[in-house]
């Protein structure tokens, strides 16, 4: 089948599973995710599943994705920062829906791989940083110092206080919490400068990395 039909299937799938968000199966309709997997991989990329990217990390399963972006509830004014870059496929599902894409991954050549694809892609509205997701988008350019949502997609022994900080009044963060396999999807709201948390679903991330053992 060609990829552009089972791109389609996918998309039935997100919403037989639940997904309604439009913005959100819009997007998964037109991002061509055998794109951001490894060759050896482009076969299998419509399976809901998450698959192996270089460095040990995973291109996230499509589902999950869909369950954390139709949370945010995403607006095309909206500045959004996403925590691990990985294979760029997620990047580029926000930068198709939002105004602007700030993404900071840790591995230098996980990054500069999806700046390329996102680059061939014809994306020019997003950000890169390489560095510690911990930090937020601290000492990047352009030099924001909020934003409306934050997508992490690695998971986290404790929601990092620095993207606390970096969490816009009104504004939502989906984020895997949790050391063990299985972690917890918890959404975290600035509302009236009060951080309050929801949990969500159960979910299983990589790790996301400490540096230098810093929080
Ligand atoms: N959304 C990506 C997910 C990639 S997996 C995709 O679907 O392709 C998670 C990513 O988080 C990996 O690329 C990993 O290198 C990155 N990561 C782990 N710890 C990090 C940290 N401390 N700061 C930034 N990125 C980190």
């Amino acid at each position: 089948m060609r990829f552009e039909d089972q791109r389609q299937l996918l998309v039935k799938e997100l919403e037989y599973r639940g997904i309604c968000d439009t913005a959100v199966l819009k997007a998964f309709a037109e991002i061509p995710r055998e794109d951001y997997v490894l060759p050896e991989y482009r076969e299998y990329a419509y399976q809901n599943r998450p698959l192996p990217i270089l460095n040990q990390q995973t291109i996230s399963q499509p589902w999950m994705i869909a369950i954390m972006l139709s949370h945010l509830k995403l607006q095309p004014t909206d500045r959004v920062l996403e925590i691990g870059t990985g294979s760029g496929y997620q990047t580029a599902l926000l930068a198709s829906i939002v105004q602007e894409v700030c993404s900071v991954e840790l591995l230098d050549n996980l990054s500069l791989g999806a700046q390329k694809v996102l680059k061939a892609a014809g994306f020019k509205n997003i950000y890169y940083r390489i560095g510690d997701g911990w930090q937020g988008w601290e000492k990047a350019y352009p030099a924001y110092k909020s934003f409306d949502k934050i997508v992490v997609s690695a998971a986290a022994e404790n929601v990092p206080e620095k993207l606390c900080e970096q969490l816009a009044e009104g504004g939502v963060m989906a984020i895997p919490v949790g050391s063990g396999i299985g972690q917890t999807l918890y959404l975290v709201y600035r509302k009236e400068g009060e951080i309050k948390i929801q949990y969500d679903v159960a979910c299983a991330f990589v790790p996301l990395v400490r540096v230098n053992g810093r929080a």
